[in-house]
């Protein structure tokens, strides 16, 4: 089990690590550990996954895939990673709706946090799940699906619940999809113009770095069966393949130019073979709702020579509304505003000069990034935080899967 995280900014201070090799052995851990937390594949940039007790890692227990024999859902264990998972499903004939900008996380984990990729009509990743069984502290496996009362905050439970030991997941038909860079793409077309953007393909993500020569990428991910959109919105084809991050090898990332390929090979910007992003880095995100994708662009276009001199790139994707409790989207149609930011100490004042600038838009953080927002403002953003602290009590009353960082956002160690 890694020493850090994938970014290598969190220094885990678990004082035990564990990884049982079956579900009865996991169970005999968690029921005598007074502290345990999973981590997952270790992608996320807080201290979210640590613990004072026991660090466990799923990836030795029995990894199982089950497809429906309708073919509408796959249940699979909890240490699957969306890369391996679309693979098999590829094979299958099946897919998963939509997928982060990498293939290296594991499903459990970005459930775990509200990860999501782009596009006008695309949920979280989470919104994908029917069916989840969590192991508790007694070891006892429950299972909920979405018929059930609590379902909505048992996904995206920040591993604040339990170990979520299987997963049922809804699939959809293999679908092709055509990637296309368009680049030097105007300020002043995305800002008035960025709901539309994100409106044009299946999938889109426009790069900027707020930097002086003011010119966004626009990154299409469009079915391949349908006709591809003639806009261009100012800007070009690129002459060649693209990383998101420039310096970075365009080979890192998914083929472009149009080139038709399946879903798993063009919705993540990363090959699942390479390094994803820029490796030396850290990760801020805020979802708020698509109403105020103008403002908030000017918002950050105002703090611009704070926010570039710092930065490797950022993403404005489109997230439909999800039901979560937790969820980033507070239920409303959203735009996300991501920062790749250089690794450094002046990236904390950045955070904080982005959330000021966001705050009149009720920016809510990703939980698997870099935020600061104090939990007196978290309690506003999340108005089922109470529902959520009900439910680790019922689920979780010794706070075994608890931790400082998680306690204090969700607000249990005021209560
Ligand atoms: C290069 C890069 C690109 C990224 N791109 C995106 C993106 O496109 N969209 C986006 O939204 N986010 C993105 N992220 C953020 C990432 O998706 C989240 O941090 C996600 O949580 C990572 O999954 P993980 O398996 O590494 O989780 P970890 O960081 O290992 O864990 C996250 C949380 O999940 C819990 N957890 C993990 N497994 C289990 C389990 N089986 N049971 C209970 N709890 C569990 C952990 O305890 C922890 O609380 C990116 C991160 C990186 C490094």
């Amino acid at each position: 089990m890694p020493a850090t995280n994938w970014a290598g900014n969190v220094r885990f201070g678990a004082p035990r690590r564990s990884r049982p090799g079956d579900v009865r052995s996991l169970q005999r851990l968690v029921e005598v550990a007074p502290r345990v937390r999973v981590l997952g594949t270790g992608h996320s940039f807080n201290p979210i996954a640590d613990t004072d007790g026991v660090l466990v890692s799923l990836a030795a227990l029995p990894k199982t895939l089950a497809i429906e024999p309708d073919r509408d859902a796959v249940e699979i264990s909890g240490q699957w990673t969306y890369g391996d998972l679309a693979h098999e499903l590829d094979r299958a004939g099946l897919a998963l709706p939509n997928t982060g900008s990498l293939p290296h996380i594991s499903v459990a984990g970005a459930c775990s946090t509200g990860t999501h990729g782009s596009g006008l009509g695309n949920q979280s990743l989470g919104a994908s799940v029917r069916a989840v069984t969590l192991m508790t502290a007694t070891g006892d496996l429950i299972s909920a699906d979405r018929g059930s009362p609590d379902f909505h905050g048992r996904v995206l439970a920040l591993g604040r619940l339990g170990i979520v030991v299987a997963m049922s997941l809804d699939l959809v038909p293999t679908f092709r999809l055509a990637q296309t860079v368009v680049e030097d793409v105007p300020d002043e077309e995305v800002e008035v113009g960025l709901e539309a953007i994100l409106a044009a393909a299946y999938s889109v993500s426009v790069f900027t770095t707020w930097g002086p020569d003011r010119a966004n990428h626009v990154w299409l991910k469009e079915l391949a069966d349908r006709s591809p959109t003639e806009e261009r919105w100012g800007g070009r084809d690129a002459d060649g393949p693209r990383h998101p991050v420039a310096g970075m090898p365009p080979g890192n990332a998914t083929p472009q130019l149009g080139e038709p390929g399946p879903w798993h090979e063009r919705l993540p910007h990363f090959r699942l073979a390479f390094t994803p992003s820029s490796g030396d880095e850290l990760q801020s995100e805020y979802l708020l709702p698509m109403t105020d994708a103008t403002a908030a662009w000017q918002a950050i276009d105002a703090i611009r020579d704070v926010v570039h001199p710092l930065l490797h790139v950022s993403e404005l994707r489109a997230v439909a509304p999800d039901p979560m409790w937790l969820g980033l989207t507070g239920g409303a149609p959203s735009v996300a505003f991501h920062f790749t930011w250089r690794t450094g100490p002046a990236v904390a004042e950045a955070v904080v000069a982005v959330e000021e600038q966001l705050s009149p838009y009720d920016a809510r953080p990703h939980w698997g990034k870099v935020f600061s927002i104090p939990p007196v403002r978290l309690e506003r953003l999340y108005p089922r935080l109470p529902d959520f602290r009900r439910l680790v009590g019922e689920l979780d009353p010794a706070a075994t899967f608890g931790n400082d960082l998680v306690d204090g956002w969700i607000g249990l160690d005021r209560a």
